[in-house]
């Protein structure tokens, strides 16, 4: 298996990053490996309270002293733009980081995710440059304007499937806004953010304006999170760690969002193009593995067509070109780790405890060596009352459900605690617009697999988080609201003790 770098381009030794220079943590030695071969190919030294102390309080200097805050808009977004440039000149070692923390192919890493996150910057650059405060006017003799000012020190924690685009969306918008911060990278997939932050440094980020710290939640994301000079979190991850980290927001008070999982319904009509929705349906769940809080990982298809949909869908899902993420030919690459690959599988054979019949993949590609390769897995759940068709499994695992109607397709849909994505196929448009509304997710996708558009507010309902990121939602979440009353001319004032 080719390697997606040479040795000399990364760092054998990931530490944290503190006013812009590299501090090595107190912490334990955790090895990085390369999904694709099980390789180490580097050590992340862990961060303790005190290192956080370090990372928060460099964060804090240069948001209270330092230049980054008080920039102008326009020289604020030229930064940003900058960025954004040396991102895309930094395109195949950034892809080939990630390759390496994650497994995935490199033809997507570098003509989709990274394109992505330079773009990113560019994108709250031309935000900021648009938007504006507000003026009320209607009360008679006041004039009063709302302005939105930085809040502060704020704590961005990313997970593991995509780290850079994530974790870089985060840092973007919180600059963009005028914040300062410290980002943590998920332990297993630390080493492209770290070299995005290095890079955004020698593009002429101020010291301390973006800082890394780096090791596992319960010991270094839980210290930066319960941190009292961290002013507001914003966090994308797995549910339950989604709860710990709101529990720590509510204690110190400050704000908090979330960004959390997924069982996202794919509900094919058979009034759709099947064509289409057969592959829109293999990208919704293999694309980065199944690795994706966004995934159609639930399929709904109705009834009349079920059968010749899943064959067909199995018979492709068994043709995916798995293996070498550095090979174009690639279409899907490993999970990301050991642990998840056994956690993937483990839910094979739970589908045939619950009555599910497997019918594509469900094993390890054993021809890959000792890479984390799961071939492209489906099954037939008897019900949605399933644990195949409840629980999260975050891999290239498809759950098919059939269902009659309408009424039957929205009720199953909605039958998760999950609520962050829908994909709807039909040509019919009654039936789009009768399903549409009643499906109870932050984003529905009609007749398309997923198109992130960053000005649309993305996030979940119920147990797949609370708030939203994108282009007003992240105004709103980076800034505090101030108002400014003025009198416009004097006048006389009630005169208490006067009399
Ligand atoms: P995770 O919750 O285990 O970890 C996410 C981050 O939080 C990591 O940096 C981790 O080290 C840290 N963390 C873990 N426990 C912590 C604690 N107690 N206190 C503070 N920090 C802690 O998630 P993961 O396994 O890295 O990522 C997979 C999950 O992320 C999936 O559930 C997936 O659906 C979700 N996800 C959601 C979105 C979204 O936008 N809704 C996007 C991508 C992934």
């Amino acid at each position: 298996m080719k390697l997606p770098l040479a040795d000399s381009d990364i760092r054998q030794t990931v530490t944290a990053l503190i006013d812009g220079a590299p501090v090595r943590g107190g912490g334990a030695e955790i090895p990085v490996f390369y999904p694709a071969t099980g390789g180490r190919v580097a050590t992340l030294i862990e961060d303790g309270a005190a290192d956080i102390d370090r990372a928060v309080a460099a964060a804090r200097r240069a948001f209270d002293h330092g230049p980054w805050p008080h920039l102008g808009v326009e020289e604020r977004q030229d930064r940003l733009c900058r960025f954004s440039e040396v991102i895309e000149d930094n395109i195949p070692l950034l892809a080939g980081l990630e390759c390496f923390d994650t497994g995935k192919p490199m033809r997507d890493l570098l003509t989709r995710y990274l394109k992505r996150t330079a773009h990113c910057f560019r994108f709250f650059a031309d935000y900021i440059g648009q938007s504006s405060g507000v003026v009320y006017d209607q009360v008679k003799g006041y004039r009063t304007v709302v302005a939105r000012e930085p809040i502060g020190v704020a704590a961005l924690l990313a997970p593991w499937n995509s780290p850079i685009s994530l974790g870089s969306m985060k840092v973007a918008a919180a600059l963009a806004f005028g914040n300062t911060c410290v980002l943590k990278p998920s332990e297993q997939t630390p080493m492209a953010l770290v070299r995005l932050v290095e890079l955004l440094h020698e593009a002429g980020l101020p010291e301390g304006a973006v800082n890394v710290v780096n090791g596992r939640g319960p010991v270094t994301g839980a210290a930066l999170v319960a941190h009292p000079d961290v002013d507001l979190i914003s966090f994308t991850g797995g549910t339950e760690t989604g709860r710990a980290i709101m529990a720590a927001a509510a204690r110190n008070l400050i704000p908090c969002m979330t960004e959390l999982g997924g069982k996202s319904a794919n509900i094919v009509f058979a009034s759709a193009d099947l064509d289409q929705a057969l592959d829109g349906a293999l990208l919704g769940i293999y694309t980065n593995a199944g690795q994706q809080c966004l995934a159609g990982s639930r399929i709904l298809v109705e009834r009349p067509v079920f059968d010749a949909f899943v064959a067909r869908f199995a018979e492709r899902a068994e043709r995916i070109r798995i293996g070498d993420p550095t090979d174009d030919a690639t279409e899907m690459g490993p999970v990301a780790s050991e642990a998840h690959m056994k956690h993937v599988l483990s839910y094979a054979g739970l589908a045939r405890e619950e009555g599910g019949r497997l019918v594509a993949g469900g094993v390890r590609d054993e021809s890959l060596g000792n890479g984390y390769f799961v071939r492209p897995t489906a099954v037939v759940a008897p019900s949605n009352d399933t644990r195949v068709a409840q629980e999260e499994i975050f891999g290239p695992f498809a759950t098919f459900l059939p269902f009659d109607g309408v009424e039957e397709a929205v009720a199953i849909a909605n039958g998760t605690d999950f609520g962050l994505m829908s994909y709807v196929w039909s040509d019919h448009l009654p039936t789009v617009n009768a399903v549409v509304p009643r499906l109870r997710s932050g984003g529905i996708m009609v007749n398309a697999t997923m198109m992130r558009d960053l000005r649309a507010p993305f996030g979940g309902f119920k147990e797949s988080g609370v708030g939203r990121e994108g282009g007003e939602a992240c105004e709103r979440f980076y800034t505090h609201e101030k108002f400014v009353s003025t009198r416009l001319a004097p006048g006389p004032l009630r005169q208490l003790g006067a009399a």
